[in-house]
């Protein structure tokens, strides 16, 4: 047991805890009495267990790469969370949530999704235990992401376009939780990464935990030692992040650094660095840093791959920055691209575009020959095919 851990009312330092509205105070409050029980019982863990094994096909692989190894003068491993069922890590807290949901006696699932991959992994989840869903998606974004769209469809979602606003992630989220108020009692919303209110982003990073979990595993077994000296991780809400940090966050020895969509610049005004130029303020329901203009308004963010254009961060990672025990970098779109070239090239390995972030980190480090270091591979890059068709010129 990791005695890192928010306090009972969900807060990590000053962040986080839950700011909802009083509408939605019954659901949120039936998630915070229940969970801790329900997610730690023997019950629960076997069957969470058994899915992870059989189902989603876990512990997935801890790569030594040469090739990158040979490149950056260091022991580089790469966490293979894109062999995943669906492709990505988010499938780990979709199959936990649903565990959940099920020991609630909720008959619907509701979910919101940007790019769709939150989407797929829950319509997946929902499938297998023959519930029903409603995904919420921005309109815009499902003419952007429709090969997602057609998933969830055959996998028997039905997908809800959300037509207010800037029609995208975030005018999803409000019609989903607009849902979840007029349907307290029967209805689960999984959320897909650590944000929102208390229980979310701690129920998530536990059912994510089981990324570094492995990783820790993995290598005893290679290298004799179970800590790295380096764990890179892209962010956007920041749920593969936490998962590939949650067990070495303790040992003083791991430097966790996690990598933000720089965009087109920091300063370009086309970013998603919430760290590099957020404020603290209070969005989907947990205090955290945002990007918003001086008048509070959230900011729309730009980044090149979906997952990560994301205008908060969990709050674990906002305590993670400002105690000292992260680093919080970034890298930009271009960059992102070419460590995705490079590692198709080199690997055979087509990361997501979300991944490529943490990849792109490796030339900007000064590393030691002997140092291990691992990146969280998160997803991999079949959905970003379109992008890399257009950029590389295929
Ligand atoms: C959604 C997604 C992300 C970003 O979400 P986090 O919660 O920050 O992990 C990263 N990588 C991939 C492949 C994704 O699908």
């Amino acid at each position: 047991m990791q005695s890192f851990n928010p306090t009972e009312a969900g807060f990590y330092g000053e962040f986080g805890g839950a700011f909802v509205p009083e509408m939605l105070f019954p659901n949120v409050d039936e998630l915070q009495r229940e969970y801790r029980s329900i997610i730690h019982s023997d019950s629960f863990q076997e069957e969470f267990r058994a899915l992870l094994k059989d189902y989603v096909g876990r512990p997935t692989p801890l790569f030594y790469s040469a090739n990158l190894s040979s490149e950056f003068n260091a022991q580089i491993y790469l966490k293979r969370e894109d062999l995943n069922h669906t492709g990505a890590h988010k499938i780990n807290n979709t199959v936990g949530q649903i565990l959940l949901a099920k020991r609630l006696n909720k008959k619907h699932i509701i979910a919101e999704t940007g790019a769709g991959q939150h989407g797929v992994a829950t319509a997946t989840a929902c499938a297998l235990m023959g519930i029903g869903c409603t995904i919420f998606m921005g309109e815009v974004d499902i003419e952007r992401q429709m090969p997602n769209v057609e998933r969830m469809k055959l996998l028997g979602a039905k997908v809800v376009p959300a037509t207010s606003g800037s029609r995208t992630l975030k005018d999803a989220t409000n019609e989903a939780i607009r849902e979840w108020i007029n349907n307290p009692v029967d209805t689960h919303y999984i959320i897909g990464s650590v944000v929102g209110p208390h229980p979310y982003p701690d129920m998530v990073s536990k059912f994510q935990s089981v990324i570094s979990e492995e990783i820790k595993a993995q290598l005893k077994e290679k290298t004799g030692s179970s800590e790295p000296d380096y764990i890179l991780a892209c962010l956007g809400g920041g749920s593969n992040a936490i998962g590939a940090f949650y067990h070495f966050i303790d040992n003083g020895k791991t430097k966790l650094i996690a990598v933000e969509a720089g965009g087109e610049g920091v300063h370009s005004g086309r970013t998603a660095a919430t760290i590099a130029l957020g404020r603290k303020g209070i969005i989907h329901g947990s205090k955290t840093y945002l990007i918003q203009t001086d008048d509070g308004q959230i900011t729309e963010p730009h980044s090149i791959s979906a997952g990560l254009d994301y205008p908060g961060i969990g709050p674990v990672h906002a305590y993670l920055h400002d105690t000292g025990r992260a680093q919080v970098v970034s890298v930009t779109d271009a960059e992102a691209l070419d460590a995705a070239f490079q590692l198709s090239r080199k690997d055979g390995i087509i990361p997501a575009l979300e991944s490529a972030h943490a990849l792109a980190y490796l030339p900007k480090m000064k590393l030691r020959k002997d140092d291990v270091v691992v990146v969280n591979l998160s997803g991999r890059g079949d959905k970003d095919m379109m992008t890399y068709k257009k950029h590389f010129e295929l």
